[in-house]
């Protein structure tokens, strides 16, 4: 038995055109009343689609989510959006420091925190991602990247209700490889226990711990039955309604 209720959380990327909210939709009508009892479930569609999303999803109580946001409130900032646009928007959370933010757009812990800190200022929930590249895991070096983006990245004085943490290994992201369960435990394990010294003992406890990282129906089991994994971050999966609602079955 869980202690925390697990989210189940669809990444959509650049990913998905106004007819796409059918999968939305889709998502929704399958939430029925056991899975709701189970497991939280949101979606993360591109920024034009949120409005329209978070619209069409409220009735099922599936929640919505940014991609990313600016680490500024408002101004000349020409293409960025505010977490509270996002909000406004219908938004209950927002990723913040995926890999391919990092990665494609240089983004920093200090950046990623200042994000993270901008989307709790503005009451959504950050989904704080971390994890290690297969140069970093092959090196041995894995838990020690990971502790030091927590560290840089995660806002103090964050709590169970304003902060879930993705464990995403960047190698497995969209590539169909997966850690073991083992290494998946070994890192969940850490990653509370960092969060511990950050936070204190009792606030990391109610931390939502997700993993991501090609959470497919088939895998999603095992995964999800990992001790410290409370959910998944899912990107190529959750655009397909049916494979978004069987990972959250195995929840
Ligand atoms: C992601 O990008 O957050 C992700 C986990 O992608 P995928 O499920 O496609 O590996």
């Amino acid at each position: 038995t869980r202690s925390i209720r697990p989210l189940v959380a669809g990444n959509w990327k650049m990913n998905g055109l106004k007819a796409d909210l059918a999968i939305a939709a889709q998502a929704a009508k399958g939430y029925d009343t056991a899975l709701k009892q189970a497991v939280d479930l949101a979606i993360c569609p591109p920024a034009t689609l949120l409005f329209a999303a978070s619209a069409a999803l409220i009735g099922a109580r599936i929640a919505t989510g940014g991609q990313d946001c600016s680490t500024q409130d408002s101004g000349a900032f020409t293409g960025e959006t505010s977490a509270a646009m996002l909000a406004d928007a219908g938004a209950d959370f927002c990723i913040v420091g995926h890999s391919e933010r990092r990665t494609l757009h240089g983004e920093t812990n200090a950046t990623v925190k200042a994000k993270a800190e901008a989307a709790q200022k503005a009451l959504l929930v950050p989904i704080v991602c971390v994890g290690e590249t297969r140069d970093e895991r092959e090196a041995g070096k894995a838990l020690a990247i990971v502790k030091k983006q927590l560290r840089g990245s995660v806002p103090d004085g964050s709590t169970g209700a304003t902060l879930v943490v993705a464990y995403e290994p960047v190698w497995a992201i969209g590539t169909g490889l997966t850690p073991t369960a083992a290494d998946v435990a070994e890192m969940h394990a850490a990653i509370r226990t960092e969060l511990g010294r950050l936070l204190g003992k009792a606030e990391a406890a109610g931390v939502r711990l997700l993993y991501g990282g090609s959470v497919k129906p088939a895998n999603a089991a095992e995964l999800m039955n990992v001790a410290h994994v409370d959910g998944a971050l899912v990107g190529g999966a959750s655009l397909k309604a049916e494979d978004f609602l069987a990972i959250a079955r195995a929840c």
